[in-house]
């Protein structure tokens, strides 16, 4: 008897033996088929990964799956390879990857209906019959020739035909007709022809499509408006020419309308769309019409990597740098690197293309383990913008302006231009306190300050969601004098409307644009030219363009310069690179101020004389002195729970059970509390494991899975491994 092997989606990182359902054929059972089994007192979706003969169970113990729920596999091979190597990579648990290749309706144990559509034929035996058979029933007798004249006829055709089930299942009692479904023959797509290159993009384009059509991974860095997103839709193009389907990801915020739209305009093509903003249903046409084929062109967010594709020719991670291609919780996997390691197994070309290239990436590409294509002007006939900090130390602030700040925006809108500034925090101010005694509102399960929300009239806690009404005096001593200390997006935007008065100030943060409709309606009314404010949250820097902003403004450098984390630098080069480039897409060449205390830090002198390509070769270079990531790797062992020293408990047990088998050049740090210690109620700490060399970490981190899984188990505890983790 056979035993299968499955992954289920549970916390346990391992899989789990099956016996196969009673009447299962033997020749069904294949690795990457659904099947509904017994787990616990449910009923759950399986997901088969091997079959072997024996099992270490004892034989009496073994279950029994109760159905199969696919004739075959459903996913591409490759991304059934993909699920296998990412649950050893990321030593996660292997359900909970595999269920990553199935939308939500298919997880949920949905059987697949497929993108075909149902119809009709008929069988050897009806075939056989002479024309003008089935006299005695006239509309069987019609039924027949017209399956005999058409071959396969959808049942939708047939019922508008007059001929419903009835009729059809008479014919199919007496063997003549059998169900059937009819595959589209996927239509060609075709492309409108692109703008003429210019010899930088003509010389990138060339050197990718040289490389061939089989696996190679080049990195495109191309400075803001430089003519990445043509060079992409010419390579798209030629996928398409060669019959084949290109997978295009983005980042979460940066799929914007515009987007689309420049794909629609560009190509007719059947293009799917995936991203979280989509309905079950929507989600699982899109995917299917990936996997069958029938879409050309796959557009979409992080989770879109895993989506199977009939004939995949092309993978392209746009802005690769992005923090939202990695997964935060759960399965906590880098899209990007998911998509160069499908890539490989799917054995055709990878472009990742960034104005700000992640370290990580510029150093594969440094290395030459990706091909490198640079693009350093901009297309057409902008020219990039110029940064100059404004010192605002001295000097007097009204609502977090500087008059230096207020006169160029002043001169901006004079000049028929738009203005643009940036601030990383909405809301109207980041902490409320308590004139009179000096009480400050705090989050009670964060540590962290509540944010004032003025038009709501409300606390809120940005880190756990918590929120609450404003009060009206201070909880301590009962004073009416609250003060808001700090500046939001909300306060920006009272300060810049009465300061310029019958100029349209547009507030783009996370509050003020809610659903997908509200930021195309805005890009269009800014888009039509008329001098405005634009003001926003990282909302605003991504993937939009507009033209007619000659101005950017960044309110508060210093919040962005001090970061706790070694990636501060980086991310801070990376977010003002991407609002700079904001700027100046139209013929004026742009102006960049940065407000900032702190004109002398290295990190604003380095964005100041140099440009990212430069600061990020000097930021590599300092990695390799601390030996951090790409230099050597990082694993992240998180704990959290209700008890204050339970997770730092676990940690040292942890650490203690694994010092003396670690690998050489691997170093554990900590445990240490995180950065927030305590979020949602919950205390947070943290084991940083450093590896010298990436080819050490698997077994690092397969060791500390395993030492971990059998530490007696703590009340609440929950601990988690981020491989490559991105915050810390
Ligand atoms: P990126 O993706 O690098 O930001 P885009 O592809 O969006 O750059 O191009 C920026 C602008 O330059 C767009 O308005 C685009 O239409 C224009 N552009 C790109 N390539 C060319 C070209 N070869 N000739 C003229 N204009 C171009
Ligand atoms: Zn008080
Ligand atoms: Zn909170």
């Amino acid at each position: 008897m056979p035993v299968l092997r499955l992954a289920i989606p549970t916390p346990l990182r391992t899989l789990f033996d099956y016996l196969p359902p009673t009447d299962a054929p033997a020749g069904k059972l294949v690795p990457g088929i659904r099947l509904q089994v017994p787990f616990g007192r449910r009923e759950v979706t399986a997901y088969l990964v091997e079959v072997v003969e024996n099992s270490d169970l004892d034989p009496q113990a073994i279950k029994q799956a109760i159905r199969v729920l696919d004739p075959e596999p459903l996913p591409a091979p490759a991304v059934l390879a993909l699920c296998a190597w990412a649950a050893n990579y990321y030593q996660h648990p292997p359900g909970e990857v595999y269920q990553a290749a199935y939308p939500r309706a298919l997880r949920k144990g949905a059987l697949h209906k497929g993108h075909a559509e149902p119809g009709w034929q008929l069988t050897t035996r009806g075939k056989g019959l002479p024309h003008g058979a089935l006299a005695r029933s006239p509309k069987q007798s019609r039924a027949l020739a017209l399956l005999q004249a058409s071959g396969q006829v959808a049942t939708a055709g047939l019922k508008a035909a007059d001929i419903g089930p009835a009729i059809l299942r008479a014919l199919e009692q007496k063997g003549l007709a059998k169900r059937c479904e009819l595959t589209a023959t996927p239509v060609a797509a075709s492309a409108a022809s692109g703008l003429v290159l210019n010899p930088e993009q003509a010389g990138a384009m060339q050197q990718i499509l040289d490389a061939g059509t089989g696996f190679s991974c080049q990195l495109l860095e191309g400075v803001t408006g430089s003519g990445k997103t043509e060079v992409y839709l010419q390579l798209i193009a030629d996928c398409l020419q060669r019959g084949r389907q290109a997978l295009v990801l983005i980042p979460e915020i940066g799929l914007t309308p515009q987007t689309l739209a420049r794909f629609r305009d560009r190509f007719q093509a059947e293009i799917a769309v995936l991203h979280s903003g989509l309905s079950d249903r929507q989600r699982y046409r899109a995917w299917e019409a990936a996997r069958s084929g029938a879409a050309h062109i796959i557009i979409g967010t992080r989770s879109a990597v895993f989506t199977s594709l009939a004939r995949p020719g092309l993978i392209v991670v746009d802005e690769e740098h992005d923090a939202s291609y990695k997964q935060q919780d759960g399965f906590r996997y880098s899209a990007r690197d998911v998509a160069v390691k499908r890539g490989q197994l799917e054995n055709c070309p990878v472009v990742l293309g960034s104005a700000t290239p992640s370290l990580e990436s510029l150093h594969n590409a440094l290395q030459g383990r990706y091909g490198h294509q640079r693009l350093l002007q901009r297309a057409g006939t902008s020219e990039l913008p110029q940064l100059r900090a404004i010192d605002i130390r001295h000097t007097p602030l009204e609502s977090g302006f500087s008059e230096a700040l207020v006169q160029a925006i002043a001169q901006a809108l004079a000049a028929g231009r738009q203005a643009l500034l940036f601030l990383n925090r909405r809301g109207y101010a980041p902490t409320v306190q308590c004139h009179d005694c000096g009480w400050i509102a705090d989050c009670r399960e964060c540590d962290a300050r509540l944010t004032l929300h003025r038009r709501q009239r409300r606390l809120r806690c940005h880190h756990c969601g918590a929120s609450q009404p404003l009060p009206r005096h201070c909880p301590e001593c009962r004073s009416e004098q609250l003060l808001s200390l700090g500046l939001g997006t909300e306060k920006a935007e009272d300060f810049l409307r009465q300061r310029f008065p019958g100029v349209p100030v547009y507030r783009v943060d996370s509050d003020s644009m809610q659903g997908r409709e509200s930021m195309a309606a805005l890009v269009g009314q800014v888009n039509a030219g008329e001098p405005c404010i634009l003001l926003g949250t990282q909302m605003l820097t991504k993937g939009h363009h507009f033209p007619a902003v000659s101005l950017v403004g960044v309110l508060d450098l210093d919040g962005m310069l001090f970061s706790t984390d070694f990636r501060g630098e980086e991310r801070c080069a990376q977010l003002l690179t991407q609002v700079a480039g904001r700027a100046g897409r139209a013929e004026a060449a742009g102006t960049v101020l940065l407000q900032t205390h702190h004109p002398e830090h290295p990190t604003l002198r380095a964005m100041l004389s140099l440009d990212y390509h430069q600061q990020a070769l000097a930021m590599l270079e300092a990695r390799e002195q601390s030996r951090l990531p790409p230099r050597g790797q990082l694993l992240l062992v998180r704990t959290d729970c209700q008890d204050a020293d339970c997770g730092e408990q676990f940690l040292r047990d942890l650490r203690q059970n694994c010092q003396d088998q670690l690998p050489p050049g691997v170093e554990l740090i900590g445990p240490l509390p995180a950065p927030m210690q305590r979020r949602a109620g919950r205390f947070r700490s943290q084991l940083l494991v450093h590896c010298d060399q990436r080819r050490h970490s698997q077994q690092a981190a397969r060791l500390l899975v395993a030492q971990a899984q059998v530490l007696p188990a703590r009340k609440g505890l929950k601990w988690s491994l981020d491989v490559d983790p991105q915050d810390m």
